[in-house]
């Protein structure tokens, strides 16, 4: 048995308010399942063989959206590898021909796939932040959670876009992202101290690979997709929540991502974050509808969400310093 002796409606209890929604301010879209790779770890339980992915329409619309709203201050891409989607260079040029900051959730080893060559070149003319992937500095741990020859790709590429002036000219930032090993057994831990991990990483790449990057974030592994998965084939689903759950940290709960985000799926729907679209878990309106794109659209607004939908994996989220697509809150 996998199931959990903590509800779903416990994480609500635990707040003891409603979870409400800021203004919007940050468009987080993800283009589809599709991924030249399938890490173990990956929520989106993206993979090459996927085919679910972004269709011309709901591209249109999402433009139309960009253009709408000026309060969007940041268009956030991600997937799957959100660079495969024929729709991630319309939506780069029409969120940075409005101002927008806009960034792209990148595995790196998609820029040496057939015909993504240009990747680089392109981010860096549209100075496009580039998030990287990167679960360690030691090639053996990120092959074994992303398959073989993902760390020189990754280091390949890293000094490619440093190359191109990423990290060094202010306006192409370049971070690397961290996600602890799953777990084995129930010796649980949360991700190092953020500040304290990204020195590690920055001495490390710089001294062995002459790489330099600006930020790196710590992400915690939400039980989610295939993290969800293999906690539950080695039966650690309920231990790994109510250890999340006992490291629950209230100065987290102002800082979440979700209060302020609206996440896109390839079809147009409209999720809190990119884990509630992942768990089907879709936003709603006051009046418990679920919304979409061509709804926002219609209505004119983008703050049409009161309460945030929660669950238990949103523990992932509050425990210790806290975890956001951001790395970690405090
Ligand atoms: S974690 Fe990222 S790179 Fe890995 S399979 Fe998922 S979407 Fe692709
Ligand atoms: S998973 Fe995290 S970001 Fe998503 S709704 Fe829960 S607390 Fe918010």
């Amino acid at each position: 048995m996998t199931t959990t002796s903590i509800n779903t409606n416990t994480f609500k209890d635990k707040l003891n308010f409603p979870l409400i929604k800021k203004n919007i301010s940050v468009l987080q879209i993800n283009l589809g399942k599709r991924c030249n790779l399938a890490c173990t770890h990956c929520h989106v339980e993206a993979s090459p063989k996927r085919t679910e992915e972004l269709s011309p329409q709901i591209c249109e619309q999402l433009i139309a959206l960009i253009y709408k709203f000026p309060e969007i201050q940041t268009v956030d891409l991600t997937g799957g590898a959100p660079e495969m989607n024929y729709g991630f260079k319309p939506l780069v040029e029409a969120a940075k021909s409005t101002g927008k900051q806009v960034i792209v959730r990148s595995n790196l080893t998609i820029y040496f796939a057939d015909g993504f060559g240009d990747l680089p070149e392109y981010c860096a003319k549209h100075q496009v932040r580039v998030v990287a992937s990167m679960p360690c500095y030691l090639a053996d741990n990120v092959d074994k959670m992303r398959g073989t020859g993902v760390f020189d790709s990754s280091i390949k590429a890293l000094q490619w876009l440093n190359q191109l002036g990423y990290s060094k000219n202010p306006n192409l930032i370049l971070d690397l992202v961290y996600n602890p090993p799953l777990p084995a057994n129930e010796k649980f831990s949360l991700a190092p101290e953020q500040t304290n991990l990204e020195q590690d990483y920055k001495m490390f790449l710089q001294e062995h690979f002459d790489i330099v990057f600006n930020n790196l974030f710590t992400i915690t592994n939400l039980p989610v997709g295939r993290t969800k998965m293999h906690l539950e084939r080695k039966k650690l689903h309920t231990s790994y929540l109510q250890f999340l759950e006992s490291h629950f940290n209230h100065s987290t709960v102002e800082h979440l991502m979700c209060r302020d985000e609206l996440s896109i799926d390839y079809l147009g729907n409209v999720y809190d974050c990119d884990f509630n679209q992942m768990m089907n878990l879709p936003a709603k309106t006051a009046n418990g509808e679920s919304l979409t794109v061509a709804k926002l659209l219609e209505f004119g607004s983008l703050n049409l969400i009161n309460e945030i939908q929660t669950a238990n994996y949103c523990y992932g989220c509050t425990a210790g310093c806290g975890s956001s697509c951001g790395g970690a809150l405090l």
